[in-house]
C-alpha cells in the first residue's frame, strides 16, 4: 500500500526529545522553539517568528492583532482548509469569498477588487500546494484601500514568490507544521511578524496576555497581566522533533521536489495528450512540492480514478469542499461574484502520494497506474 502521507521523521529527533526530557525542559519557549524561531527568521528574512501550538492559531492571532471585529469582512478563497475562515469567524468577522484561478487553485488577484466594501478589514491569500498567489497585486490593493494582509502558509515553508519568502509579504503570515504538511512537529504552526510594531503585542496575545516574554530577556524585574490574550505556546518536545527536520530542510525539500519533477515528466504524455490537466507554476514562483495533483475531466472522472489507484493499493485524495457550501460557510459567510472555477475545478482534482522518502519505484508505479486509467 502507497500511502496519501507519512509524516516526516528524522532520527535526531529521539535525541533531541530525549535532551528536553532530561533537562526537565518541557514547557514552551524553552531551548528548542528558540532554535526553530530563529531558523525561521534566518530563512524566510521575517522580522520575527513565533512557533505556535498550530497554524490555526497563528491565524487567530494575526486575527487579534489585526483587531478584526465584529462586523468586519475579509476577504479569502472558498477553495481551501477551515481554518482560514475559522480564525475570523471566531471574532465575529464575515468571510467574504472569492473565485480562484483555475491554473494554480488561488485566488484570482483580479477579482479582489469588487469584493471590497467600507467593512473590508484585510485579505487572506493562501498559498495552494506551495505555490505563491500574485502577491504584487494583492499588495497593491491592500495598499490603495488600507487592508491588511495575513498570508494562510501553511502549504508554503521553503516557497517563495519574486525571490521572498511566502509569509513574509504581508502584514502576517502562518505557517503549519501539522504531521500532512512538509515540515512537521504533530501539531504546530509559527505566526510570521513582518513589522516591528506588531512583536510586543503578538508576544503579549501569545503568552496569555501577560509581557512574559519580555521578562524573560531580563528587560523588566516583574510580568503581569497586560492585555487580553490566550497560550499558543506548543512544548518544547513538540519543538525538538520540528527542529530536527529543519536542520535538513534542504534535503527533504529537494527529495520533494524529485518527486513532483518525476510525476511531472512521467505524466506530461497524458497531458499533452489531452487527458489530464497538471500544475501550474508561474514565473517567479518557487514551490515546495508541498503536493502533487491530476485535474481529471470532472468528478466522475475523478472518482473512478480514484477508485482505480485505490485497488492497486494506492491512495490518492481530493481535496477541500467549497468553504461557502459547507453548513458553517453559509452559515458565516458569502460569496462575492460567480462561482465560475471553485466548484468545478476543486471537483476535478486528485492529489497523488507525497511525501518525504516516496521512492521513485513508487512514483513510476503511480503513474503507470493513472496511465493505466487513461488507456495510455
Ligand atoms: C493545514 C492547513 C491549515 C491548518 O493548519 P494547522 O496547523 O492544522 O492548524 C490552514 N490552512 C491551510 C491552507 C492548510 O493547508
Amino acid at each position: 500500500m502507497i500511502n496519501f502521507n507519512v509524516p516526516p521523521f528524522v532520527e535526531t529527533a529521539m535525541d533531541y526529545i530525549q535532551e528536553c526530557v532530561k533537562n526537565q525542559k518541557i514547557c514552551g519557549d524553552g531551548a528548542y522553539t528558540k532554535k526553530c524561531n530563529a531558523w525561521i527568521e534566518e530563512r524566510t528574512g521575517t522580522r520575527k517568528a513565533l512557533l505556535t501550538t498550530s497554524c490555526t492559531h497563528a491565524t487567530e492571532l494575526a486575527a487579534l492583532l489585526c483587531d478584526i471585529k465584529p462586523g468586519d469582512e475579509v476577504i479569502m478563497p472558498s477553495f481551501t482548509f477551515v481554518s482560514t475562515a475559522d480564525a475570523f469567524v471566531l471574532r465575529g468577522a464575515t468571510p467574504v469569498f472569492v473565485d480562484i484561478r483555475p491554473d494554480t487553485m488561488n485566488i484570482d488577484e483580479n477579482k479582489i477588487e469588487a469584493a471590497i466594501t467600507e467593512k473590508t478589514k484585510a485579505i487572506v491569500p493562501v498559498h495552494y500546494a506551495g505555490v505563491a498567489c500574485e502577491m504584487d497585486k494583492i499588495m497593491e490593493i491592500a495598499k490603495k484601500y488600507n487592508l491588511y494582509v495575513i498570508e494562510d502558509a501553511a502549504q508554503g515553508v521553503m516557497a517563495s514568490y519574486k525571490g521572498k519568502a511566502l509569509g513574509t509579504i504581508g502584514n502576517f503570515g502562518a505557517f503549519s507544521f501539522h504531521e500532512t504538511k512538509n515540515y512537521s512537529m504533530g501539531e504546530g504552526g509559527a505566526l510570521l511578524i513582518r513589522d516591528e510594531k506588531d512583536i510586543e503585542d503578538a508576544e503579549i496575545l501569545r503568552e496569555k496576555g501577560t509581557n512574559r516574554s519580555k521578562f524573560f530577556r531580563g528587560q523588566i524585574d516583574k510580568y503581569t497581566w497586560v492585555n487580553h490574550g490566550s497560550s499558543y505556546l506548543p512544548s518544547d518536545m513538540n519543538a525538538a522533533y520540528l527542529y530536527s527536520q529543519l536542520e535538513i530542510a534542504d534535503k527533504i525539500n529537494e527529495d520533494r521536489k524529485a518527486s513532483w519533477n518525476r510525476y511531472y515528466e512521467n505524466l506530461s504524455g497524458l497531458k499533452e495528450a489531452g487527458k489530464i490537466e497538471l500544475p501550474t507554476v508561474p514565473e517567479g514562483c518557487e514551490h515546495n512540492a508541498h503536493m502533487f495533483y491530476i485535474k481529471a475531466k470532472d468528478l466522475e472522472e475523478r472518482t473512478a480514478l480514484i477508485a482505480h489507484l485505490k485497488a492497486n493499493d494506492i491512495l490518492a485524495v481530493f481535496h477541500y469542499i467549497p468553504l461557502h457550501t459547507a453548513p458553517a460557510g453559509l452559515k458565516f459567510g458569502r460569496f462575492n461574484g460567480a462561482d465560475e472555477y471553485t466548484t468545478k475545478e476543486s471537483e476535478r482534482l486528485a492529489r497523488l502520494p507525497m511525501y518525504y522518502g516516496l521512492k521513485p519505484e513508487q512514483v513510476d508505479y503511480i503513474c503507470d497506474k493513472v496511465k493505466e486509467f487513461y488507456g495510455a
